[in-house]
């Protein structure tokens, strides 16, 4: 669901965004601060064919798609704007719009971050449940994936880890629980489905999310 700032900012500015809904506009909402502005500077313009298309975050950064007419002698003032506020996001937190520093494609500051952590075991928690559900896993087969040794948190990562790969690789309405349930001929589950190879012991978890990850192309 859209934040409701995009909401009303969609609603302000009708026409900038009329076809935005094809590429979509995912912006996070600590870089309110450079979009809003950004919309206003563009509009003030009054370029009638100027079209914002596609907004979103990638390696850290903004990055705001437009299209227009490419001869109008404004056209340089529009990708100005548009420049400088993806330059400013790669020191504006992208989640409280607080001062950040890049680092390893994310923009967040030092607060945001120790609060994400915080929360990582309750987010990981209800992906597990999640990735459970969309396989289908009983009760029973969700506690023997967790296992019996302390290590959970790893052990969920990997389980959602695996279902990920495998709905990317299988992405049909029932494509990863096919896959997990399926008896497979791969070398390391012989004949087995990945399911029955998993609950086997604690350590064939790992092993299958080290093989998907292999076996998978992710983009
Ligand atoms: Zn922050």
């Amino acid at each position: 669901m859209a934040s409701s700032w995009i909401t009303a900012l969609k609603a302000r500015h009708p026409r900038l965004f009329r076809n935005v809904e094809v590429c979509g506009f995912e912006v996070p909402d600590g870089w309110r601060s450079l979009v809003i502005p950004l919309c206003q500077d563009l509009e003030a313009l009054g370029i009638e064919d100027l079209a914002v298309v596609q907004g979103k975050e990638k390696y850290g950064c903004l990055r705001i798609s437009i299209e227009g007419d490419w001869d109008d002698p404004r056209w340089e003032q529009v990708t100005a704007l548009v420049q400088a506020a993806e330059d400013q996001s790669w020191h504006v937190c992208w989640e409280c719009g607080g001062q950040a520093e890049t680092s390893g494609g994310s923009t967040i500051c030092g607060t945001c971050l120790a609060e994400q952590r915080r929360n990582e075991p309750k987010l990981l928690l209800s992906a597990f449940a999640k990735a459970a559900s969309l396989v289908g896993l009983t009760l029973e087969e969700q506690s023997a994936v967790l296992g019996r040794d302390t290590d959970q948190i790893d052990r969920m990562a990997h389980f959602v880890g695996i279902v990920g790969l495998a709905a990317q690789a299988f992405p049909g309405e029932h494509g990863a629980e096919g896959w997990l349930r399926r008896p497979n001929t791969n070398d390391l589950f012989r004949g087995k489905s990945p399911l029955a190879f998993i609950l086997e012991n604690d350590q064939n978890l790992s092993q299958t999310f080290g093989h998907l990850r292999a076996v998978v192309r992710v983009w």
